[in-house]
C-alpha cells in the first residue's frame, strides 16, 4: 500500500537529490504523500497518476492527463498483443472521483497515452471531452464508440509567435494546445512513428498501431468569476526540442506559468530541455511526470525509466531555476497555493 501520510511543508531539488543519493540513472521516488506549498485557500491540487496521468482541480473544476493504468511488460509490447486492462483501470481510477472531469488531455496517441482513454471517459469521466489530433480521434476511429468525444487541437494550435485559440470548457475552464514535437526515445530512434490517416475499424491489437501523431503540449488555465486566472498549468507528455511546445510569448508575459510539468525520461536527445522551457513558461514550481518505469505493474515500487539519467535532468534544472521542484511517486498529492 502506498503511504498517503501528510508530508508537511516542502521537499526542495536539493532535498531531493540527497535523499536519492549520488547514484547515475535508477533513482526511486523523490516525493510521496500530500505536498503542502502555499496558502489553502483555492489552492490547485494536482494529483500523479503515473505516466502522463493528472488529475488537476480547482474547487469543483477538474480537468485529467491522461493516465496508463495497463502497464503491458516491454516484451508485450515489442512481441505481443497489448490491450488496456479494463479491471486495473477500474480498480486504479476508482480510487479517485474524477466524474466531474471535463477534459482528458492527450498530447500524441502513443499507447501510454491513449490506450486507457476509452475506457476512462466510458466509466470514470462520462462528462469528458478528449483534447487531441486528429489521429487520435482516427486511431479512436470507429471501434472504441468515443471517437465522438475528441475536441481536435488542429484548429486551435499556438506556439512562441502564434497565439491560437483557446478551447473553453464553461466559464472556469479554458485549453490551449502548443504544437510540439516528440523527441526520439533512444539514439535519434521514435518509436511508433507516424499519423492515423482514415479512421480506425479495429481496436488497435499492438504497441506499433499506436502511431503517435502531432504532439502538443497544452497551457490549461483555471478562471477566477472574475474571469482572472486563478492558476495556469503547462503540462507536456513527451520531451520535445524547444521551441516546439514552447507557449506564446505575449501570453507568458501577461501571466507566467504557475505549475509547469516536464517529462524528464529522454531530455538526452534533444537540446536545452529543461532550461529553454524554464525560460519561456517562466514557472512558479516544476513538477516531473511520465519519469517512471511503466513497463511494471503501476502497484511495484517505482524505479525511474530504462536509459534516463533523471539525476543528470534535475541537476541540469537546478542549475536554472530557484523556485520548488518535485518528482513525485504515483498517488502523491500537492495542494498549491497562489
Ligand atoms: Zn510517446
Amino acid at each position: 500500500m502506498r503511504s498517503f501520510a501528510r508530508v508537511l511543508g516542502t521537499l526542495s531539488l536539493a532535498a531531493v537529490l540527497s535523499a536519492s543519493g549520488c547514484i547515475a540513472g535508477r533513482v526511486g521516488p523523490g516525493v510521496e504523500g500530500v505536498v503542502l506549498s502555499g496558502p489553502p485557500e483555492r489552492a490547485l491540487r494536482a494529483t500523479y497518476l503515473g505516466t502522463g496521468g493528472w488529475i488537476l482541480e480547482h474547487g469543483d473544476d477538474v480537468v485529467l492527463g491522461a493516465p496508463l493504468f495497463s502497464n503491458p511488460a516491454f516484451l508485450e509490447t515489442g512481441l505481443l498483443a497489448i490491450r488496456a486492462d479494463t479491471l486495473e483501470i477500474d480498480r486504479q481510477m476508482g480510487r479517485y472521483d474524477v466524474s466531474g472531469a471535463v477534459a482528458v488531455l492527450v498530447g500524441h496517441a502513443h499507447y501510454d497515452h491513449l490506450m486507457d482513454v476509452p475506457r476512462i471517459v466510458q466509466r470514470h469521466a462520462p462528462r469528458a471531452r478528449i483534447v487531441g489530433s486528429e489521429t487520435v480521434r482516427n486511431t479512436l476511429g470507429t471501434w472504441s464508440g468515443v471517437a465522438d468525444r475528441v475536441d481536435l487541437v488542429e484548429p486551435h494550435l499556438a506556439d512562441a509567435e502564434t497565439e491560437g485559440r483557446w478551447i473553453e470548457y464553461g466559464s472556469r475552464i479554458r485549453v490551449l494546445p502548443l504544437r510540439s514535437w516528440h523527441a526520439p526515445h533512444f539514439d535519434g530512434l521514435t518509436l511508433y512513428r507516424g499519423s492515423a490517416d482514415v479512421p480506425r475499424r479495429e481496436e488497435p491489437s499492438r504497441a506499433g498501431d499506436w502511431l503517435d501523431g502531432l504532439t502538443v503540449a497544452f497551457l490549461v488555465d483555471f478562471l477566477d468569476p472574475d474571469g482572472s486566472v486563478a492558476h495556469r498549468v503547462y503540462i507536456q507528455d513527451a520531451v520535445t526540442q524547444a521551441p516546439w511546445g514552447f507557449a506564446p510569448e505575449a501570453l507568458i508575459a501577461e501571466h507566467p506559468v504557475d505549475v509547469a510539468i516536464l517529462v524528464p525520461a529522454t531530455f538526452d536527445q534533444v537540446d536545452w530541455h529543461p532550461e529553454a522551457f524554464i525560460e519561456n513558461l517562466q514557472p512558479r514550481r516544476v513538477l516531473l511526470g511520465h519519469w517512471e518505469d511503466f513497463f511494471i505493474p503501476v502497484d511495484r515500487p517505482t524505479r525511474s525509466v530504462v536509459l534516463a539519467d533523471i539525476e543528470h535532468f534535475e541537476q541540469r534544472l537546478g542549475a536554472v531555476f530557484e523556485g520548488e521542484v518535485w518528482r513525485p511517486e504515483i498517488g502523491t498529492v500537492f495542494e498549491l497555493g497562489r
